[in-house]
């Protein structure tokens, strides 16, 4: 083992340099993800007021056998900037509308199924074609269970107007849409009055310190302004019982977290409705 100071920065160059490497691997091998098979979904329960599921948020998962499992919180916003969003998120697209027509000719009494759509995604040109024909594919006799687009606001987005008319073409094939991560980045009041949304979702980052009471009453806060706008109110990252007995004083619809789940296979989450 090494011991002096002079050492020590040679390690930390090498873990400078491995981490570099890392994030060039994952950008090289990202690109054969698809191709090798690689992606996968998994499906994370959403629960009601009386403790039913409503249905789940659907997330993907990345496994490669050199890196393992990669997060999407590393993997997306390299996609975001390498352009492989488009090609990674129509396959998402596809694969959820298959498992959402599966379930939609099911018993499981599922209501909503909501799938993650980055900005760069909603706002590429072949968007709308990509969602017509998909649901053609799928729902041509259409669809009783609600698919939910959550969006997240990245930047005080530079093309607005785009943003809404393509929000509104979406909203007449029966797409609804969610403010995700409410709170952190740059969704502000007025986004939220003026978008075609229906649904927020309060950030896990703000349930984690609600033991915190200046957090609680932001979180109350959020909420009245929710309500006031008429929207569906869901809670993300609920892991602690407390947790849920506050958010549900303030009358919150819905919770997600690992209180009630972790995100799980397509088969478990079935079992996990019947139960
Ligand atoms: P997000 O949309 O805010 O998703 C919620 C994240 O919180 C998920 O992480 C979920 O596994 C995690 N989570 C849920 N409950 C709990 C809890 O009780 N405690 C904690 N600590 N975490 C909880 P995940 O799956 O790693 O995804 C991270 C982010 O990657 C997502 O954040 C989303 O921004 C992005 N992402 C995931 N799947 C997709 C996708 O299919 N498309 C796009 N565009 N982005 C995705
Ligand atoms: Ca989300
Ligand atoms: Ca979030």
């Amino acid at each position: 083992a090494k011991h002096n100071g002079r050492d020590g920065i040679i390690v930390f160059n090498e873990e400078l340099c491995e981490l570099v490497q890392r994030k060039l691997d994952i950008e090289r091998l990202l690109h054969f993800a698809l191709e090798k098979d690689e992606i996968s979904l998994v499906y994370q329960p959403q629960i009601d007021e009386k403790n039913l599921v409503v249905g789940c948020e659907v997330l993907v998962r990345w496994h490669n056998e050199k890196l393992g499992f990669v997060p999407p919180d590393i993997f997306i916003p390299i996609a975001e900037n390498t352009g492989f969003i488009i090609e990674l998120g129509e396959y998402i697209l596809y694969e959820a509308f298959q498992t959402i027509k599966e379930w939609d000719t099911s018993d499981l009494g599922i209501k909503q199924v909501s799938i993650n759509i980055s900005m760069r995604q909603l706002m590429h040109q072949d968007f709308l074609n990509t969602i017509q024909r998909a649901m053609k594919k799928y729902f041509r006799y259409g669809c009783e269970i609600n698919i939910i687009f959550e969006i997240t606001e990245t930047s005080a987005s530079d093309d607005y107007r785009s943003l809404v008319r393509v929000m509104n073409i979406l909203k007449r094939y029966g797409i609804t849409f969610s403010m995700d991560d409410f709170g952190t980045g740059y969704s502000s009041l007025s986004y939220l009055r003026e978008l075609p949304i229906e649904e927020l979702k309060i950030d896990k980052s703000f349930i984690s310190q609600l033991a915190d009471v200046q957090q609680a009453s932001l979180v109350k806060t959020i909420v009245d302004i929710a309500k006031n706008l008429n929207l569906t109110i869901v809670a993300e990252g609920v892991e602690e019982e407390y947790q849920r007995e506050y958010l549900q004083e303030l009358d919150c619809d819905l919770y997600q977290g690992y209180l009630y789940s972790k995100p799980i296979k397509k088969e478990e989450f079935e079992n996990f409705c019947r139960k």
